[in-house]
């Protein structure tokens, strides 16, 4: 029986774990904060428990174009609030619980966990610090999971109070007054929105020329648009050099030496890796120069018999990719059929109002030549649906290969985008071309029919 030691029990971990079990192997997962890791306890499903309420606000708050009043008047957003310390008590009770869910699973499963630290000492030995002191164990394989923590400016003293990282906002008590977050990528963007709905005045400081750096520029675009429109103060081109806390308050220092005043800041600039006590250096496994453990597309490290997975190997930080390097290792090692990763496979979402999702080659990509593709883009506003639920932001984007009209990618900017996009992730998944996914029936009426309408739009003739 393959002997697996799991270390680090977020989503690369237990899923690995879930898979190697199921494949024979005599798995131990040593985790020492809990099981979920900070995908469950801190970040992915916190947030996205936060996001849950946000949308319900603005949804309800800019429904008066629907005829929905609220309290007599026509719904506005400054009419709904929110008690944060029953939104913030909800949400960490939902992490803990779905923590406790999945380790109730892997033991179910047959899976060994240790409560404690692990780090290599050689290929095929863990070192384990528990409450009851250090040992060590022998093992065949080893897969390092350890995931990433916030990244904290240089000289910026995050007091978890007045100045927080995003792990720390779950014991807010109360709604910041005006919260200045730091960083406008999608974890920056995301809170910005999230806290705006809930009633704060929120700046949102960006060292690029727009938020979402990193996304499709329309889309990007248009989340620019709706947060204009409801408040959110961007200050593009500020890149923040520190933040000091004053009085009560906070006070962002720009490089250029103008100062931002707060109530509260929150820190959104980025990850390092948990990877600085693992044992790397002296059992050989080479890591990269921010620290994140280099892997090749099934997971293996420089070291024989040593794998690892999600945000300590740096590849594309989400939860989803995590799992799947976690599942591609275990497969790998245990003898299965595995297919590498593939990140142009990979759907992933904003989780604004509205959401972007997006899969597959970009529109970078394509305008740079880099791929042979053409793309159509669909406003939603002609969308019966979108008429009836009063939406008027958003669009669909598809991508075909010039030739064969293989379906290659996609953008959707849509409430619940992160549900739509599946349909295109097969079609890219499947290499389906444009006009079977436009053959495929979509429900009447419904924004999943703007998909099958863009890939109708690609269709030519011979
Ligand atoms: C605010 C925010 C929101 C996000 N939302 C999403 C989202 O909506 N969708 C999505 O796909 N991704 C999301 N992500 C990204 C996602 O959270 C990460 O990609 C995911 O957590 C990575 O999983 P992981 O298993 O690599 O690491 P983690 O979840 O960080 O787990 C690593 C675990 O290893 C443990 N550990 C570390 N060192 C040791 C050691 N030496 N011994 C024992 N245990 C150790 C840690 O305690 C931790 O529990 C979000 C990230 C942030 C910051």
């Amino acid at each position: 029986m393959t002997r697996v030691t799991i270390i680090g029990g977020g989503p690369g971990g237990y899923e690995a774990a879930l898979v190697a079990v199921q494949n024979g192997a005599d798995v131990t997962v040593v985790e020492r904060a809990g099981i979920g890791g900070s995908a469950v306890l801190t970040d992915c499903v916190p947030s996205k428990a936060l996001i849950a309420v946000s949308d319900v606000l603005t949804e309800a708050g800019e429904s008066h174009g629907l005829g929905v009043r609220i309290g007599g008047e026509p719904a506005r957003p400054d009419l709904l609030s929110v008690a944060l310390d029953q939104v913030d008590d909800r949400i960490l009770a939902l992490a803990r619980q779905q923590s406790e869910d999945t380790r109730a699973k892997l033991t179910a499963a047959g899976v060994a966990v240790i409560e404690g630290s692990g780090r290599i000492l050689a290929p095929g030995v863990v070192a384990l610090r528990t409450s009851e002191g250090v040992t060590q164990m022998s093992t065949d394989i080893i897969l390092l999971a350890t995931g990433a923590r916030p990244r904290v400016l240089p000289g910026t003293d995050v007091d978890g109070d007045r100045i927080l990282t995003w792990e720390q906002v779950w014991s807010l008590r109360e709604l910041p007054q005006r919260l200045v977050v730091v960083g406008s990528g999608v974890t920056g963007a995301e809170f910005a929105a999230a806290y705006r709905a809930m009633g704060s005045d929120v700046v949102l400081v960006s060292s690029r020329d727009r938020v979402l750096p990193g996304e499709d520029a329309d889309a990007a675009a248009v989340l620019e648009g709706a947060f204009a429109r409801r408040g959110v103060e961007v200050r593009p081109r500020s890149r923040a050099a520190g933040v000091r806390r004053v009085g009560s308050g906070v006070e962002v220092e720009l490089s250029d030496g103008s100062v931002i005043e707060g109530s509260h800041c929150l820190l959104a600039v980025g990850s390092v890796p948990n990877t600085e006590d693992l044992g790397l250096a002296e059992s050989g496994v080479a890591t990269d120069d921010r620290g994140f453990i280099v892997v090749d597309r099934v997971s293996r490290t420089s070291v024989p018999g040593v794998y690892a997975a999600g945000d300590c190997t740096g590849v594309l930080m989400l939860a989803s990719v995590a799992a799947m390097q976690g599942r591609i290792a275990m497969w790998h090692v245990l003898g299965q059929a595995v297919h590498p990763l593939d990140l142009k496979m990979v759907s992933s979402n904003v989780f604004t109002e509205p959401e972007i999702a997006t899969v597959g080659v970009t529109q970078a990509e394509v305008d740079a030549g880099d791929i042979n593709a053409e793309g159509v883009m669909l406003p939603l506003r002609t969308n019966a649906r979108a008429k009836m639920q009063g939406i008027e932001d958003g669009f669909v984007k598809l991508f075909c290969r010039t030739g064969t009209r293989i379906v290659v990618g996609g953008v959707v900017v849509a409430p619940r985008a992160s549900e739509l996009i599946h349909a295109i992730t097969v079609a890219v998944d499947q290499r389906l071309t444009a006009d079977q996914l436009a053959a495929t029936f979509t429900v009447y009426p419904s924004l999943s029919g703007s998909i099958a309408e863009a890939a109708r739009q690609l269709h030519v003739t011979d």
